[in-house]
């Protein structure tokens, strides 16, 4: 039973808290990322479950086995865990075989055993052809499957990922995020993935915990995280947002620059006359000429004018300024849907799409 819990784990260097007070359930067989900014914590949070850095308060717990706690460490190679690094770290001198069938020598399996595991591992990463090579001879995404099936092989408790995908360009990095949620999905490893990039942590990740300065900000599915963000770092860290400053007017509705606007009332709206923040991701408002019938209702409409565009390709990325308010807003649309700079524009947004986040979150 490889059910990892961390109980307000702290770790400081100096006078900086590079971990404070972290409480982390990770159920067996589940994957979780730690996203964040650089500096956040999440190598730190990485090192103390490999048995790499002592806590300096809090504990680790792994089943029923204190890993870590104050004074008491057992060394990384008894934790049951396997590490995957942004370097790859093969070895250069061995082929792709032997770099898999290391663990295994290690351990002692008899030669039949070890060609059964290593050649199934190698299918399941799709290297079955590239066994006879050596690294320098594989490209780098190559390399990175080799160091996937050379950590697995040894079917640990434990994967921990330190940005395994960091060092790929990024098509690859795209095709690798799918494939290591395909090794999840057929291993069920208890697996801690350490990441800034948040759509790989969507694409491999059971849950999300979203960390800044140390802590813990919020942990949830993928769609938890974005569709209901809990603190204003969290809804900005997690896909694109505006971000607006208002005042609570009741219960379904706040005012905004002066503007009145109908929210979102999941989650709950803080009392009258408290100010809160109102994310409101770009994609969700609607833009169409002005004068255009109003869009769905429920949806808050307002006159606006294009102040900037950049064509993504896929997309159009505008910036609407609201006239007689100081407020714009980034908004995100199709690439068929073109406005020029200074264009009248109405806007709709629907009130599902603003989100309350009270103030001090
Ligand atoms: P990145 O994405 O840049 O790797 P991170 O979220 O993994 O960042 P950590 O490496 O955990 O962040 O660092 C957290 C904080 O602790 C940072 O302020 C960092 O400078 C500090 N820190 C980490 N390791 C050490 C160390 N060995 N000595 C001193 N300070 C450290």
């Amino acid at each position: 039973m490889a059910r990892v819990v961390l109980e307000h784990l702290s770790r400081k260097f100096g006078d900086v808290a590079a971990l404070s007070n972290v409480d982390l359930t990770i159920a067996d067989g589940e994957f979780l990322s730690l996203l964040g900014p650089s500096g956040c914590g999440k190598t730190t949070t990485l090192r103390l479950l490999a048995g790499f850095l002592a806590p300096d308060g809090g504990r680790i717990v792994v089943g029923d086995r204190v890993l870590s706690a104050l004074g008491a460490v057992v060394p990384p190679e008894q934790r049951g865990m396997a590490m995957i690094f942004q370097s790859y770290a093969v070895w250069p001198h061995k082929t792709v075989f032997d770099n898999v069938a290391f663990g295994l020598k290690l351990r002692r399996r008899p030669q039949s055993e070890i060609r059964e595991r290593v050649g199934r591992m190698l299918e399941l990463v799709r290297l079955g052809e590239l066994a006879a090579r050596y690294p320098g001879e594989l490209s780098g995404g190559q390399q990175q499957r080799v160091a996937l099936a050379r950590a697995l092989v040894v079917e640990p408790d434990i994967l921990l990922l330190d940005e395994p995908l960091s060092n790929l360009d990024a098509s690859l990095r795209e095709e690798m995020r799918f494939e290591i949620r395909r090794l999840h999905e057929e291993m069920r490893i208890t697996s801690v993935y350490v990441t800034h990039d948040q759509a790989e942590a969507m694409v491999t990740s059971d849950r999300i915990a979203v960390m800044n300065r140390g802590r813990v900000e919020q942990i949830g599915t993928p769609e938890e995280i974005y569709e209901h963000p809990r603190t204003q770092f969290v809804a900005s860290f997690i896909g694109r947002t505006n971000c607006l400053t208002a005042v609570v007017a009741d219960g379904r509705s706040v005012r905004c620059n002066g503007l009145p606007l109908v929210v979102n009332p999941n989650g709950g709206i803080p009392a009258p006359g408290l100010i809160v923040a109102l994310s409101i991701r770009p994609q969700e408002i609607l833009l169409a000429n002005d004068g255009a019938a109003p869009g769905p209702a429920g949806g808050n409409v307002l006159d606006g004018r294009i102040l900037r565009h950049a064509y993504l390709g896929e997309a159009r990325d505008y910036l609407v300024g609201i006239p007689g308010t100081d407020l714009s807003l980034r908004v995100v649309t199709n690439s068929a849907q073109i406005f020029r700079p200074d264009d009248s524009v109405r806007l709709t947004i629907p009130a599902d799409a603003c989100r309350v986040i009270p103030q001090g979150n």
